[in-house]
């Protein structure tokens, strides 16, 4: 009676017994099953239940997913569920979400949901938020005069204080005032206060003042037309790419539609880079709208992200700001997807679960038939590709709000000059003519450390990490030598170790290295330096910033940290140590991610009133993709770009995944990805889809922290035949003997190679 029982007809119908799939929290692709054990959930079995199940030694908070009459395992075998945790099942539109996720980027589902899940609720705690006591009047204390309080004068002043709050005031609040318990307890008791319990977040109603705390800009015709685009599709999938140069005013066309969005009553999701280090992004909507902002980031307790979570999936919460996993948070309305800097790599996240956060962006919004807008003053090349296609509105924004043309970028060129922390002359000269003036100088160097390494002058020894194919990093404070890969240390030689000859000297140029020379260049001139190694102390980065925007003549010296979002509005000259980074590597997008970076950093000069140079230091200025970056914008390059990925084949014009495959033994590595490379191209045979499989090759960097990295490229005209070959091998990997000795993984839509 038990296994071949009928399988439920609706899921909350309960038919037990039967076979539960719980998804645990391991890598494994597959679902595990147990029977439903002696207790039984009220509503009966429904996907999103989280149970306790026994997993191996160990008890895990496990998600069921379905149920199912038959199970593979006999069922007297099958272990029982041990507890119910969940009342009601997790969100919806979550499980959806995770669920085609796992699928998408061939990743376990059970790791996936787990990986999604704000940390408490992955641990078992209730789907309960924290709530807090809001103490207002009653009717009677409304009617009432203080004066009949006679003597009772702190009573008679709580009573005015919230006759001025009609909203009513929560307990914290009310002692910070200095009031107590006791006389909160007095005005109860006499039945002129109340006090209701509610969420620590909750959306207050919008009383006659509206929702908006600060009026709306009127907006520039090139704004007003992409909010109106945005206002015709506001009950519908539309996806829009708002393709604006820095400082055309984006933000305010996000603020403007996520405020169509809360007057519908839905909930706006915005997704930014990095939320640390662009604190006024989210001040900038807290300060425009009068309801709760939450933010979701790395810098909030567990208790914080669990009440956010909560306040989202319960529609509490209008507006949800946070970085790429808030992708995952639940909606109870939603109403648009806003995701900021659309182009920034940080959207991809690069091990484990390797989801685009962008991509899925778009994937949910059509799920739920909302609005989703990518903005971006240098867009990727899938998303202009998308536009081209017709498959995304192109609005656009050319104008500064501020009036000012961005700045030029003025290629120089370095071959044959002496340079002193990696500064030229005509560079330096700038920056005292920029520092006389008095306004401030940004120098750009995506290098931290004082140098990229040392090198011996007598033989030529460089000094190199022992456990990775790469060069150490020369720092100096404190001084040592560091590997970036692998983040080992060592203390700074006194001789070669290869000669003896102790004339080592440091070789090109690192931040500490430029912010060195330029102290030493402009002696009475502050310099900041902006580095993950400077900004390491807390609050150290805001300090500077706050420092910096005070407007004195300084100099900033730092890498990509400083090229994100801030407004400088006092830098009027940008200069860039090297351009050269991108050019020439070997990853087919790094042209397009350092063109990105460049007009970012350009972004940052001349933003109030005054127009700003940018000084390119190279040492290819007749580059042909560099000059058209420079003479004709980030645009032009992108339609080049565009046209050689169409010719060479490769994304978006065809999709890649790409399996990765590292071991402490370079034969094993290699051994597995050649086995599985043969298999695949076995099973794809003729009949292959237009799927081809490249590879094995070493990876980029082959040995890192002593182990060896191998891949095979997979790459499909078509997404779903490519994903076809991608879960099979996939499959074929999870059955392989060999797979055991060596550590892999896929990548689908790999953002580095
Ligand atoms: P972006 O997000 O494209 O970099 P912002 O939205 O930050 O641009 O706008 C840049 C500056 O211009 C901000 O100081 C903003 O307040 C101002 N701004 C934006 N739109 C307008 C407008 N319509 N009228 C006046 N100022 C505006
Ligand atoms: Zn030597
Ligand atoms: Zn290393």
């Amino acid at each position: 009676a038990s296994a071949g029982g009928q399988l439920p007809a609706t899921p909350s119908t309960p038919s037990f017994p039967a076979v539960l799939g719980v998804a645990v929290p391991t890598p494994l692709r597959r679902l595990f099953d147990y029977r439903t054990g002696p207790s039984v959930p009220p509503g009966g079995w429904q996907p999103g239940l989280r149970v306790r199940v026994p997993f191996g030694r160990r008890e895990v908070v496990g998600i069921v997913v379905e149920c199912r009459a038959h199970s593979e395992v006999p069922f007297a075998d099958l272990k029982p569920i041990s507890a119910w945790l969940d009342a009601t099942p997790l969100p919806d539109d979550w499980l959806w979400l995770c669920r085609f996720t796992a699928r998408y980027y061939q990743h376990a589902l059970g790791d996936t949901l787990h990986q999604s899940l704000p940390v408490l609720l992955r641990q078992g705690r209730t789907l309960e938020a924290r709530t807090r006591e809001r103490w207002r009047l009653t009717a009677s204390g409304r009617d009432s005069s203080s004066e009949r309080l006679g003597r009772a004068r702190r009573q008679a002043e709580l009573l005015e204080l919230l006759r001025q709050h009609p909203r009513g005031l929560v307990s914290s609040a009310i002692a910070a005032q200095g009031f107590g318990r006791a006389q909160l307890d007095a005005l109860a008791g006499k039945g002129l206060i109340e006090c209701r319990r509610e969420a620590v977040i909750d959306t207050p109603s919008p009383g006659s003042a509206g929702w908006l705390a600060e009026p709306a800009l009127p907006l520039n015709r090139e704004q007003g037309t992409a909010l109106a685009a945005m206002h015709e599709g506001l009950d519908r999938y539309h996806p829009c790419l708002l393709h604006g140069v820095t400082g055309s005013g984006k933000t305010e066309v996000y603020l403007q539609l996520i405020e169509a969005v809360i007057a519908r009553g839905r909930q706006a999701l915005v997704l930014v880079p990095e939320i640390g280090l662009t604190p006024q992004t989210v001040a900038r909507f807290r300060k425009r709208f009068r309801v709760p902002v939450v933010a979701l980031h790395s810098g909030i307790s567990d208790g914080e992200r669990l009440d956010a979570w909560l306040a989202a999936a319960n529609g509490r919460a209008p507006i949800v700001i946070g970085t790429r996993s808030a992708i995952f948070t639940p909606l109870a309305n939603p109403g648009a997807i806003i995701v900021d800097e659309e182009h920034d790599g940080s959207y991809k996240q690069q091990d484990g679960l390797r989801y685009h956060a962008r991509d899925l962006a778009v994937i949910r919004a059509h799920h739920h038939g909302i609005p989703v807008l990518l903005g971006s003053a240098t867009p990727s090349l899938e998303s202009l590709a998308q536009a081209q296609a017709g498959r995304y509105r192109h609005l656009r924004l050319t104008r500064r709000a501020s009036r000012h043309a961005p700045a030029r970028l003025e290629l120089v060129d370095l071959r044959g000059r002496p340079r002193q922390g990696g500064l030229i002359a005509p560079a330096i000269d700038a920056i005292r003519h920029t520092l006389a003036a008095g306004r401030q100088v940004l120098v750009f160097i995506n290098r931290r450390g004082f140098a990229p390494t040392l090198a011996c002058h007598t033989c030529g020894w460089l000094a190199e990490c022992d456990h990775c194919d790469a060069r150490l990093t020369l720092h100096r404070q404190p001084p040592q030598l560091a590997c970036h890969h692998c983040e080992r240390q060592q203390p700074l030689p006194d001789a070669c170790p290869e000669c003896g000859s102790a004339d080592l000297r440091p070789l090109g140029a690192g931040t500490e290295r430029a912010e060195e020379t330029l102290a030493t260049l402009f002696p009475e001139t502050p310099v900041y330096r902006i580095d993950r190694d400077s900004t390491r102390r807390k609050d150290a980065f805001e300090q500077a910033l706050t420092e910096v925007r005070r407007g004195a003549p300084c100099l900033l010296v730092g890498t990509q940290m400083l090229a994100k979002g801030h407004h400088l509005p006092h830098v009027t000259l940008v200069v860039v140590i090297n351009a050269d980074a991108g050019l020439y590597a070997s990853d087919f997008r790094a042209l397009e991610h350092s063109a990105q970076l460049l007009i970012q950093v350009a972004g940052r000069a001349g933003r109030a009133e005054h127009p700003g140079r940018v000084l390119v230091q190279t040492l290819h200025s007749d580059d042909p993709h560099l000059r058209l970056l420079a003479d004709n914008g980030y645009d032009a390059l992108a339609s080049q770009l565009l046209e050689e990925r169409r010719v060479a084949g490769l994304p978006p014009y065809r999709f890649l995944a790409l399996a990765r495959f590292e071991s402490p033994r370079d034969a094993d590595a290699t051994a597995l990805a050649a086995n599985a490379a043969m298999a695949l191209r076995d099973r794809l045979g003729q009949e292959h889809d237009g799927v081809q499989c490249l590879g094995p090759v070493p990876a980029p960097m082959e040995r890192r922290q002593n182990r060896y990295h191998v891949q095979l490229m997979l790459s499909g005209a078509q997404r779903s035949k490519l994903h076809e070959a991608a879960a099979w091998l996939a499959a074929w990997l999870e059955r392989s003997r060999e797979a055991r000795r060596v550590r892999w993984s896929l990548d689908i839509d790999p953002q580095t190679l």
